[in-house]
C-alpha cells in the first residue's frame, strides 16, 4: 500500500453496480453501471484499491486514474491529486475483452490455443462469404464467436452446417466476431492462479490453486469436480503448467481463472482467461485450507505477503486429516435477484469419499436446481 497508515478502501464492480467497502468503516454500496466512466472516476475518488469481478468494465478511463490518478478535495478544501491502485491492470482487462486479440496475444506467447480467425461483417454478403471461408478451414462443426461482452456462453453460435449461416448473420451481423476451430475435448479443466508483482510490474510470484474439471451445459459452467475425474495426474500438472504460465504473462495482481480444453491424446489448449475471482474457483472456499480463491484476490490486490514458499496451494486431497469421512453440503447464494439464466448460488459438497459417491449424494440437489431453472 502507498500509505501503510491508511485503512485501504477496496472498491469493486458487480454485475450491475458499483460496490464499496472498507476494512473500518460500514460497507457503503453505490449502483451505478459499470462503463459510467463519471461514476467510475467518483468509485475511484473514495477508494485506494480498484478491483473487479467482471472484466468488461470500461478501460480507458481506469487508463486514465491509473497514470494520473483522481482529483479529490482535501480537508482544507484545495483540489488534490490522489493515486488509486487498480489491480488487475486495465492492461489485462482490455486484453481479456476481447477474445479474439486475447488468443492472438497467447498464441504469440508460445501458449497452446485452438486456430481462429476474424469474421467480417458489413452486409450480409459479406458475413455470408466470410462464414463460408471459415468453413472451408475449419470444417463443420466450428464456433462463431463475439469478440467483447460475452460470459455464459451468450455470444456462442455453434456452426454445424451452412443452414445455421442466416442465424449466424441474424445474431451476429451487427458485432464484431470470429471463428474458432472446434476442439472435439475429452474434458475441460479450469485453474485458478494467483500474480503477484514487482513495483515495475514484473511478475513476482504466480500460485496456482489445484486444477479442476469444469462442466458446461448450454455454454455454462454448471458443475465443477476436484479431483478432475480420469485425468491423468500429468494432465493436470501439465494443464497447471499452462495455465501459470498464461497468468506470468499478465499484468497487475490479483487471481485469474485459466480455462483450458484437454484433448484425446492429452494435450492442453487454453480457451479463455477470467481476470478475477471465477465460477471454477468457488470450491477454494471449502476445498482450499487456509486460502479461497476471494482471501487470495484480497491478498494479492493489497500486495499482502503470500506464505513463504508456497509454491501452490493444495486441495482436500492432501489434507484429508483435516475433514472427517462425512459428506458435507454448503450452499451459496449470492443475494442477487433471480432472472432467467443468471447465476445466483451454488453449492459445494465435500467427503472423503470418491467422487462419484459425492455426486450421486448431490444429485436430488441438482434436480432441485435444474427444475428451479426450468
Ligand atoms: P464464460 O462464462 O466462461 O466467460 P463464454 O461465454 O466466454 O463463457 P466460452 O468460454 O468461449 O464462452 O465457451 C463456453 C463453452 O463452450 C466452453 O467452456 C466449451 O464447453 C464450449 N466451447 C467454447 N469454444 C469451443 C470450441 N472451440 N470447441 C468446442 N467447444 C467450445
Ligand atoms: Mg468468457
Ligand atoms: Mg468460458
Amino acid at each position: 500500500m502507498a500509505n501503510p497508515s491508511t485503512p485501504p478502501v477496496i472498491a469493486s464492480w458487480a454485475l450491475a453496480s458499483l460496490v464499496e467497502c472498507s476494512s473500518t468503516a460500514t460497507p457503503s454500496t453505490s449502483q451505478a453501471p459499470f462503463k459510467d466512466p463519471a461514476k467510475i472516476r467518483e468509485l475511484a475518488a473514495s477508494s485506494s484499491v480498484l478491483t473487479v469481478e467482471i472484466e468488461h468494465i470500461d478501460t480507458k478511463v481506469l487508463e486514465e486514474i491509473d497514470a494520473e490518478g483522481v482529483q479529490i478535495t482535501g480537508p482544507d478544501g484545495a483540489a488534490t491529486t490522489k493515486k488509486v491502485s487498480i489491480h488487475p491492470s486495465w492492461r489485462t482487462l482490455r486484453l481479456v475483452q476481447d477474445k479474439f486479440d486475447q488468443k492472438e496475444y497467447l498464441s504469440s506467447q508460445g501458449i497452446p490455443v485452438a486456430d481462429q480467425i476474424s469474421i467480417k461483417t458489413g452486409s450480409d454478403a459479406i458475413m455470408e462469404s466470410s462464414l463460408k471461408e471459415a468453413s472451408d478451414k475449419f470444417g463443420f462443426p466450428w464456433m462463431l464467436k463475439s469478440r467483447k461482452d460475452s460470459y455464459d456462453g451468450r455470444g456462442n453460435l455453434k456452426i454445424s452446417g451452412p443452414t445455421d449461416f442466416e442465424l449466424a448473420v441474424k445474431d451476429f451481423g451487427s458485432l464484431s466476431c470470429y471463428a474458432e476451430r472446434w476442439v472435439p475435448f475429452e474434458c475441460e479443466l479450469a485453474v485458478m492462479v494467483v500474480r503477484t508483482e514487482d513495483a515495475e510490474g514484473n511478475t513476482k510470484r504466480v500460485i496456482p490453486f489445484p486444477v479442476v474439471e469444469t462442466i458446461h451445459e448450454d455454454n455454462v459452467c454448471s458443475k465443477v469436480f476436484y479431483p478432475p475425474r480420469g485425468v491423468a495426474p500429468e494432465v493436470a500438472q501439465k494443464a497447471r503448467e499452462v495455465g501459470s504460465s498464461v497468468v506470468a504473462k499478465l499484468w497487475g495482481r490479483g487471481v485469474f481463472a485459466v480455462e483450458m480444453f484437454v484433448t484425446s491424446k492429452g494435450d492442453v489448449l487454453v480457451n479463455e482467461i477470467g481476470p478475477r475471482p471465477h465460477n471454477s474457483g468457488h470450491l477454494s472456499i471449502e476445498a482450499v485450507p487456509y486460502m479461497s480463491q476471494f482471501k487470495a484476490q484480497l491478498t494479492a490486490i493489497l500486495d499482502e505477503p503470500f506464505p513463504e514458499g508456497t509454491r501452490s496451494f493444495c486441495g482436500l486431497k492432501k489434507a484429508k486429516s483435516m475433514f472427517s469421512r462425512k459428506i458435507s453440503v454448503y450452499p451459496h447464494l449470492y443475494g442477487k435477484e433471480s432472472k432467467p439464466g443468471r447465476k445466483i448460488g451454488h453449492i459445494t459438497l465435500t467427503g472423503s469419499c470418491s467422487i462419484a459417491e459425492l455426486e450421486s449424494y448431490a444429485q436430488p440437489l441438482i434436480a432441485l436446481a435444474d427444475s428451479m431453472r426450468k
